[in-house]
């Protein structure tokens, strides 16, 4: 009696260390699942790990990585033949078609590769990446530049002032043509005035109305801006900013840094700029 009575207990305890141990163990393994799904949010066999695991818990998307480094950006304005003596500020905007696919040559032989702000915003920025920007949107761009451009199967980036439309300028299919082909359409506000100094609510019609103009005309979103004669000042910038632009360029000269992408540095392209001094 006595030892079946021992027999007992010691069966008891058994199965009550046996029961203790599964439900701590399976706690642990439930536990692990959840690490490793937390962990690898991003590959699909964890994903469905997670589901698994905690059919609560909602898909977390992969952090988009925003580029922070340095790149070259060309400022050009016409590409043309002129040689007008009474226009001097006509000439210093203008670059010879010549010279200008010289200068595309000379960049494909570097190993230059030309991108776009979409590129960057996608992160997708080559060792030797350039942007070739083009201020105005002067029908000599459809004429001049955008044949060389396409020959060579390089982009740029057009600046549109969508007030001014056909005759000097690129008209809506023109526009709506170089996009479908590539060229990124940024806004360059809708009459060209000095952002820093007309009145706010003006400044801010200049930048946010002209942003749906240009994307009905390329049905693709416009994601960059050009100050108007280079002048901003900070209000300018957070009404840039509020827009939903992503990149915005000025007239300061330089390697563009975009640590800071709505005030970007560019290199001036005048008749006379030799690019080997300033794209090695
Ligand atoms: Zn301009």
């Amino acid at each position: 009696m006595k030892r079946n009575r021992k027999n007992i207990v010691v069966n008891i305890l058994i199965i009550v260390v046996m029961l203790v141990t599964g439900i701590f163990a399976y706690s642990k393994t439930h536990q692990t699942i959840k690490k490793v799904a937390a962990d690898n949010t991003s590959s699909n066999s964890a994903a469905s790990v997670s589901a698994q695991a905690d059919i609560a818990t909602p898909p977390v998307e992969p952090p988009r990585l925003t580029y922070t480094g340095k790149i070259p950006i060309l400022m050009y304005h016409y590409i043309r033949d002129y040689t007008d003596q009474g226009d001097p500020i006509g000439v210093g905007l203008s670059v010879s078609p010549a010279k200008f696919a010289a200068q595309l040559d000379y960049l494909k032989s570097k190993g230059y590769q030309t991108i776009t702000f979409r590129d960057v915003e996608k992160n997708i920025v080559p060792a030797k990446s350039i942007i070739l920007t083009f201020d105005d949107g002067y029908i000599d761009f459809y004429q001049n530049a955008y044949p060389e451009l396409k020959k060579r199967q390089m982009t740029a980036v057009s600046y549109i002032v969508t007030g001014f439309n056909g005759g000097r300028y690129m008209n809506n299919s023109q526009i709506k043509e170089i996009a479908s082909y590539g060229i990124e359409i940024g806004s360059h506000t809708i009459s060209h005035q000095n952002l820093a100094t007309i009145s706010l609510a003006k400044a801010k019609n200049e930048i946010t109305d002209s942003q749906p103009i240009l994307e009905n005309i390329t049905g693709k979103p416009v994601i960059s801006f050009c100050y108007p004669a280079g002048k901003f000042n900070d209000a300018v910038v957070a009404l840039v900013k509020n827009s939903g632009y992503k990149y915005a360029t000025t007239t300061k000269n330089g390697l563009a840094d975009f640590t800071d992408p709505l005030i970007l540095s560019r290199y001036r392209i005048g008749p006379d700029t030799n690019i080997a001094s300033l794209i090695k």
